[in-house]
C-alpha cells in the first residue's frame, strides 16, 4: 500500500456554484474517490485543518503528498511549507497539480518564481506524451485530449526538469511543459498542469491514470529520518 495524502485548499468549491457542480465534495474528495484502490490508501487534508493537518507526524506517515491550491496559497503557514520541503528532501514523494505551481512548498523546492502565462478562453488542450518510455506515461496513447482547460504557456519559471514527460498544446497556439519530474535530494517531485477548477479534468480517466502513475513513480524507495552532515572522524584506511 502506498500512503497518499491529498491536500486541497478547498475554497473555490465552497464559494463558487459552478465549481461545486463539478466537485460537490471538493477536488480532494473527487481524487480520493477515483484513485483509492488496493494499491493506494488515501487521506485528505484541507486549508482549514492546517497547520496540524500537515504535522511532521502526518508527513512521516505519508509516502506521497498530492497538492492542489490556487487562491489561498498565502494562507498556508510558512512552517507547513518548510515541513513539506524538508519531508521531500528526506524522501517523501510529491505530486503538484495545476495552480499548485505557485504554492509555497513547490516554490521552496524549485527555488524559482514558478511563473507562467495564463488565460481562460475555454480552449481545448492536447497533453502530448513526449517520453513514452517513462513510468508516468504508461497506459496513455500519443496524447490526452481535454475539451476545455485553462491555458498555461511558456516561459514556465522552473528549473530545467530532470525528465519531461508531457507537453501541453492549446487551441490558441501556446505550448507548456505540462509534466515535469524533479529529484530533490532523496525525494521525487512531479508537476502536472491539467486541473483548472471550472472544468471536469479530475474526472477524466486518463488524467487520473497519469496521477496514479505519478504517485507510484514518486513513492519513496529510500528515506531518511533526518538530514545530517556527519563528521566521520577517521579515514577508511590509515
Ligand atoms: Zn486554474
Amino acid at each position: 500500500m502506498i500512503r497518499v495524502t491529498i491536500y486541497n485548499e478547498y475554497v473555490h468549491e465552497k464559494k463558487d456554484e459552478a465549481v461545486r457542480a463539478i466537485y460537490p465534495d471538493g477536488i480532494h474528495m473527487a481524487l480520493k474517490k477515483h484513485l483509492e484502490d488496493e494499491e493506494l490508501q488515501i487521506s485528505t487534508v484541507t486549508l482549514d485543518e492546517l497547520p496540524e493537518g500537515l504535522s511532521d507526524e502526518v508527513l512521516e506517515n505519508t509516502d506521497v503528498l498530492v497538492w492542489w491550491g490556487h487562491m489561498a496559497h498565502q494562507h498556508v503557514p510558512d512552517e507547513v511549507a518548510v515541513r513539506v520541503q524538508q519531508a521531500v528532501l528526506r524522501g517523501m514523494g510529491m505530486v503538484v497539480l495545476h495552480s499548485g505551481h505557485h504554492s509555497k512548498p513547490f516554490k521552496l523546492l524549485m527555488g524559482t518564481s514558478c511563473n507562467l502565462t495564463w488565460r481562460e478562453n475555454g480552449d481545448y488542450e492536447l497533453v502530448w506524451v513526449c517520453n513514452p518510455a517513462h513510468p508516468i506515461a504508461q497506459g496513455i496513447g500519443r496524447f490526452i485530449k481535454l475539451e476545455a482547460e485553462e491555458t498555461y504557456g511558456e516561459p514556465f519559471g522552473v528549473p530545467e526538469p530532470d525528465e519531461l514527460v508531457f507537453i501541453g498544446s492549446y487551441q490558441g497556439g501556446e505550448v507548456f511543459r505540462s509534466g515535469c519530474c524533479y529529484r530533490k535530494e532523496n525525494g521525487k517531485v512531479f508537476y502536472f498542469q491539467p486541473g483548472h477548477e471550472t472544468v471536469p479534468t479530475y474526472h477524466h480517466p486518463e488524467i487520473l491514470k497519469v496521477i496514479k502513475n505519478a504517485i507510484k513513480w514518486a513513492h519513496p524507495i529510500y528515506r531518511v529520518k533526518a538530514l545530517e552532515c556527519p563528521h566521520v572522524g577517521k579515514p577508511l584506511e590509515d
